[in-house]
């Protein structure tokens, strides 16, 4: 069973794992976007981070809240509110109980992508973010490592997508060829959760 304790530190995983890739999101978002991808989300998971410190809330849901609330408030870019919707949703969706199973956060995660969807109105194929999610919480069923190998598929599907959603749909067939940042940061963040179930 997965409690607090390991969503804080799936969370802390993520800040380092993004601070340490952030020039390599910002490379991506620089060929197909405006070049803040890496600072959009470096500044969002310090946030994350530091609030957790101060906070330490004591249940899986608690922790996602707060963590989408902070990157709600402290991002800029499209990619704030996307991903604070998913770890709020998720989070609620996980309720107030102190331990949660993999499968029933594989489940919560689906509502947290679908969430997102609502929220930016794209769909599978669209090249964004969701094409590493949709692949990895399916994936999540399984078991950790699958999730986070199958987001790392989706990310690197993205290549020959033409983007139809977010500034990358700006380009139409000049979007192709490239991966998408998005999609490359959520399988950053299914790496970090298999890195912490390991
Ligand atoms: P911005 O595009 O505002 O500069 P970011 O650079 O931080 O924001 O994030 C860009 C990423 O956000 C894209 O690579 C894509 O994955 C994701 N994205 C953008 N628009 C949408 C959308 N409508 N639905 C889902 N994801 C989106
Ligand atoms: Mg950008």
């Amino acid at each position: 069973m997965l409690d607090a304790e390991f969503f804080r530190r799936w969370m802390t995983t993520t800040a380092e794992t993004v601070d340490r890739e952030a020039d390599r999101l910002t490379e991506l978002d620089s060929a197909i976007g405006d070049a803040d991808h890496g600072s959009n989300l470096r500044r969002g998971f310090a946030a994350v981070t530091a609030a957790l410190e101060k906070d330490a809330p004591d249940t899986p849901g608690a922790v996602l809240v707060l963590a989408g609330r902070q990157l709600i408030s402290t991002v800029g870019g499209a990619s704030g509110p996307l991903y604070g919707t998913l770890l709020r949703t998720t989070g609620k969706a996980l309720g107030d109980t102190a331990e949660v199973s993999r499968e029933q956060l594989a489940e919560a995660l689906a509502g947290g992508i679908a969430a997102v969807g609502r929220l930016g109105g794209a769909a599978a194929g669209d090249k964004t973010m969701l094409d590493a999610l949709l692949p990895g919480a399916e994936a999540l069923a399984e078991s950790f490592a699958a999730a986070a190998a199958a987001a790392d598929a989706g990310a690197l599907g993205t290549v020959p997508l033409r983007a139809r959603k977010g500034r990358a749909s700006y380009l139409g067939e000049r979007s192709i060829g490239h991966q998408d940042p998005g999609a490359t940061s959520s399988a950053l963040l299914l790496r970090a959760l298999a890195e912490v179930a390991a």
